[in-house]
């Protein structure tokens, strides 16, 4: 159930504490859960912005695209696409300059937690979705009942995709793929992506010149990347065909689908926001240590009256924007949400706007807006400074994973500071100083 407008606290105090953080630049790190799942979604820019990046430099491949195409292709045919499919799909197809820019962008600059939101939560996409809610509600329905999955949830996911498919992008996914198999980061993974694009093809559900996506090769309303289409797209209008572009049936029911997989309970909360108490040790705030919410409560977590009924349920805390900021305890639901896309503002948006549909969703606590997120220059100079200091903060890439965390928590509570594992400007000037 939502959190509700009122303020269902019972009243104490509410230091917030926190650790584990959002601000990643990229969503390829886990950065809530402990859920290692193959994401729907490719590596999302959840959090990041469109501002100056450092490029990594574009190195041209040792061999020609045609020498790729043609060595691809014997694998290709080995993994049982027929000669035809792959030469249909190949005919004419040259490397995507636009997808090895996109590929090897690093913004310099992430968006703050709650900027994100306010652009995922807008009032235009809640309406939208309540109109969609009322306008599939037969259909939304069936679905409900034949994967346990809550209407709520799944438009939700459909606005987070594509803007309920207004945006599904319009690149060509096998040049997109095969762009990032040839020169791509990760080229293993761009080919598994390829060859099950193939077989979405060759299985007749969309022809490859109408296989549409984004440069990462994610497709349709639901932006699945082919290997998720292959083992969880469903047709649900029961036309023959798997189409997740034009058919909202079939995208709704392929998001279900996958939710279900990845161990939705329909009817639980995906988490509730909750306050700390004063001396809270904000360590505890870390994917890795689950406990029911009734064991939080016995911690002194204040939980909202609307949570009743999930004391049994497993949690964690989450605290997007350090102790400062909001906290949650999430539930298995946001675990499923993860597994559709592996960043923690993802999840946190889905269960946030799911709830807006109906009039909750609201966060009580402020953010602490004073507090912008690290740049990537300065995420990469606090990661060699701790490790400089003998934190171990893992490899200085600007990705702040479990490592980088452990070693902040480790560097605050050396200074007597609540250790909440949270990249805060005031802890890299206090490294710089020291
Ligand atoms: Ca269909």
């Amino acid at each position: 159930m939502p959190l509700s407008h009122k303020r269902g606290w019972p009243m104490r105090q509410l230091i917030a504490a926190s650790s584990v953080i959002l601000l990643v630049a990229c969503a390829e790190k886990p950065t809530a859960a402990d859920a290692q799942p193959l994401p729907v979604t490719p590596p999302a820019p959840a959090v990041t912005t469109s501002a100056p990046s450092t490029d990594i430099p574009f190195v041209q491949p040792a061999q020609s695209f045609s020498e790729w195409q043609a060595n691809f292709r014997v694998q290709a045919l080995n993994a049982g696409i027929s000669p035809q499919v792959f030469d249909n799909a190949f005919a004419d197809i040259t490397p995507d300059m636009s997808v090895i820019k996109a590929d090897r962008s690093q913004p310099e600059f992430s968006r703050p937690v709650w900027e994100y939101l306010d652009g995922a939560l807008s009032p235009l996409r809640v309406r939208n979705g309540q109109r969609l809610l009322e306008q599939n509600a037969e259909l939304l329905s069936r679905i409900e009942q034949r994967y346990g999955v809550d209407r709520q949830v799944l438009v939700s996911v459909w606005g987070m995709e594509s803007n309920f498919g207004s945006f599904q992008g319009n690149k060509s996914v096998i040049r997109s793929l095969a762009t990032l198999a040839y020169e791509g980061r990760r080229p293993e993974f761009a080919q598994s992506q390829l060859i099950s694009a193939l077989k979405i093809i060759q299985q007749g559900d969309i022809s490859a010149e109408k296989m549409l996506g984004s440069w990462a090769g994610a497709m349709g309303q639901t932006q699945f990347i082919p290997t998720t289409y292959e083992t969880h797209a469903v047709d649900f209008d029961g036309d023959g065909r798997r189409d997740i572009w034009n058919s909202s049936a079939d995208a709704l029911a392929s998001t279900a689908h996958y939710l279900q997989s990845s161990g939705w309970k329909q009817g639980q909360p995906w988490g509730f926001e909750v306050m700390l108490p004063a001396g809270f040790d904000y360590a505890l705030a870390d994917g890795a240590v689950k406990k029911t919410v009734a064991e939080w409560q016995q911690l002194g977590v204040l939980v909202p009256d609307t949570s009743s009924g999930s004391e049994q349920l497993s949690a964690t805390l989450l605290l997007p924007a350090g102790y400062r900021g909001p906290a949650f305890l999430v539930l298995d639901n946001f675990r499923a949400i993860l597994r559709y896309n592996n960043s923690s503002s993802y999840a946190l948006a889905v269960g946030l706007l799911s709830q807006r549909f109906n009039g909750g969703g609201n966060i009580m606590a402020a953010w602490p807006k004073d507090d912008r997120p690290l740049s990537r220059s300065e995420r990469v100079e606090l990661q060699t400074l701790l490790s400089e200091r003998n934190y171990d903060a893992g490899n200085a890439d600007g990705i702040i994973g479990a490592n980088t965390r452990k070693a902040i928590r480790s560097a605050q509570q050396a200074m007597g500071w609540p250790a909440d594992g949270y990249p805060s400007h005031k802890l890299l000037e206090s490294l710089r100083s020291r």
